[in-house]
């Protein structure tokens, strides 16, 4: 709820001495946050990065359940602000596990020296801005409160982790978790009876990995979905070798693209060349690791229509070869939405476990889970004994960490009302009533690292500015931030993520408004938007 003008004053009156007191207070100690305080530490500025966990990592600190990994490439993943680092790391495999991505963020904060401004073990409650001073004041769970003058919420887009609200969750007697919250002491499944709800990107990753080693597996399916090959592989010491003298091609491949990936699309349409070019190309596509099969097709594949089809079937086809029992095959073959429409999973032997003598699949679109019993899980129409359940259900995305954070504004107003029908922001970045707030996590989305860097180089530049130019706050005007959100409402409509249910725009979780929640525009375009922002003065902010 809402904060009266004095209630808000006198909760956000950081200037007692028990009160550290800072330029700017990072939220997050993950992929964005560490670049952040790298950043703004080199303009001179003061800053603490506060974060849950005992390390750093964020999501790939929390995410570490068995087959967890990115599909990005791992060179087009890394860093690119140093040299030095391009030079030193070597990736191990094209699309590196958790482990090595959570060691590779290890080594960052170790060779930048970041620890010493990290307070670890701090879950923020709430964050309260003070317009007498014009700052924030952040408060942990444990009663600790830090002040800064400017805030940088890094919480992160996929770390909020989302189970549905089954009855009885609690009642079960074995041990449970979820895939984005997996213990760092590991989850003991061999040998045991274990259920996994959900086939998202998660489960997909996960369930080949451990049907081998438990005694069963059920596996909860509501949607099946479109996933492709991974086609991941160990990097040798002469391709690493190679790859470090690309890195300047492969930032800018990356800077051109869409998403930031390493996939440009053919700008031929699908239906323009013959059936058999079409198939040697799919073909081909389909030989290839990573996104190439989604993000390097025609371009009309990307868009609801005949092309999208055309290659759905293929795409089925490759599925129903792949499962031996028809019956099977035919449940994990998507026929409810568009090819795309959904994040594409990438897989490694997810398809082949089904034939595993071991590994039940049930559908739960036909007979829904009614609870968790004490013993397992209890669908309409059967009942299901497990040693262990695991919730692969999903995030919050985008806004869950943001808003499980009581972030008040100006005149006590809370971020949770005012994002209570969609976000409500600029460029996704920075909203009004909440000066000096920058979003970071509900601006960057595709290959992430690529995203997140250009974007904390703009935020840094930005309060750089506000302080060399004798100013105290930023924040945009009201005109900005309805123009913004309109554009993202009506281009939204244009894209296939807004089409179905999903994490992009909020509809995968009951209640939460259908919205897109992040920007409808391609990478380039909201780098340029960004940067002739900045060129203007900021303009479309009020600078006190
Ligand atoms: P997700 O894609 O949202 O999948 C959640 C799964 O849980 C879906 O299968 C969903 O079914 C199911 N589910 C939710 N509520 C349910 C209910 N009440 N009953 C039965 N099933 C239910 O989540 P995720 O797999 O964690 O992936 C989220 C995102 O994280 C990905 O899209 C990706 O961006 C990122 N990620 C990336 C990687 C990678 O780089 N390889 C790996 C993991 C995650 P419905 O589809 O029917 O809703």
């Amino acid at each position: 709820m809402a904060r009266s003008i004095q209630e808000n004053l006198a909760a956000g009156s950081g200037q007692s001495d028990d009160v550290e007191q800072y330029d700017v207070v990072v939220i997050g100690a993950g992929v964005t946050g560490l670049y952040a305080l790298y950043r703004l530490r080199g303009l001179g500025l003061s800053v603490r990065v506060v974060d849950e966990a005992s390390g750093v990592g964020g999501t790939w600190y929390w995410a570490r359940y068995p087959g967890c990994r990115f599909d990005s490439e791992s060179y087009s993943y890394g860093y690119s602000f140093s040299e030095e680092l391009l030079q030193e790391w070597d990736w191990e495999e094209h699309y590196a596990g958790q482990p090595e991505t959570e060691r590779y963020l290890n080594y960052v904060a170790d060779k930048f020296d970041l620890r010493k401004d990290i307070q670890f073990h701090t879950r923020v409650k709430s964050a309260t801005y003070n317009e007498d001073e014009n700052r924030w004041l952040v408060e942990a769970t444990d009663g600790r409160k830090i002040s800064g003058q400017f805030l940088v919420t890094a919480v992160g887009l996929l770390s909020a982790g989302y189970i549905p609200d089954f009855e009885g969750i609690h009642d079960f007697k074995g041990p449970w978790c979820h895939t984005g919250r997996w213990p760092k002491e590991g989850m003991d499944l061999a040998g045991k009876r274990v259920g996994v709800i959900g086939t998202g990107a998660s489960a997909v990753q996960l369930i080949p990995m451990i049907a081998p080693e438990v005694a069963h597996l059920t596996v909860f399916q509501r949607t099946a979905n479109f996933c492709a090959p991974l086609r991941n592989g160990p990097i040798d010491k002469e391709t690493m070798a190679e790859i470090k003298t690309k890195y300047p091609e492969i930032f800018r491949a990356c800077n051109e693209t869409a998403g930031s990936f390493m996939h440009e699309f053919d700008p031929r349409s699908a239906m323009d060349v013959t059936p058999e070019e079409r198939l040697a190309m799919y073909e081909s596509l389909w030989e290839k690791p990573g996104f190439a099969k989604w993000l390097s097709n025609f371009r009309d594949v990307t868009v609801p229509g005949e092309a999208n089809e055309d290659y759905a079937e293929f795409v089925r086809g490759k599925i129903r070869e792949r499962v031996h029992d028809p019956v099977v095959a035919e449940m994990l073959v998507p026929k409810d939405h568009t090819f795309g429409a959904k994040r594409v999973p990438c897989e490694t032997h997810y398809f082949d476990t089904y034939n595993r003598d071991n590994v039940l699949l049930v559908d739960v679109r036909k007979a829904p889970i009614e609870r968790i019993t004490p013993t397992g899980v209890k669908t309409a129409d059967a009942e299901y004994d497990f040693d262990v359940i695991i919730y692969a259900t999903g995030y919050d995305a985008v806004t869950g960490a943001l808003l499980n954070i009581d972030i008040y504004g100006e005149g006590g107003e809370l971020m949770k009302d005012k994002f209570v029908d969609g976000p409500r922001t600029y460029m996704g970045v920075s909203c009004v009533g909440f000066p000096n707030l920058f979003t970071v996590n509900a601006a960057s989305v595709g290959n992430f690292v690529r995203a997140a860097e250009p974007l904390m180089d703009w935020v840094a530049e930005c309060i750089g500015y506000v302080r060399d130019n004798g100013f105290s706050r930023i924040s945009p005007t009201l005109e900005s931030e309805d123009a913004w959100v309109k554009h993202v409402n009506e281009d939204g409509e244009k894209i296939l993520r807004t089409k179905h249910a999903n994490w992009f725009n909020g509809g995968n979780i009951p209640g939460k408004a259908r919205a897109l929640l992040t920007a409808p525009d391609t990478a380039p375009a909201m780098r340029a938007m960004r940067a002739k922002v900045a060129a203007n003065g900021y303009e479309g902010f009020v600078l006190k």
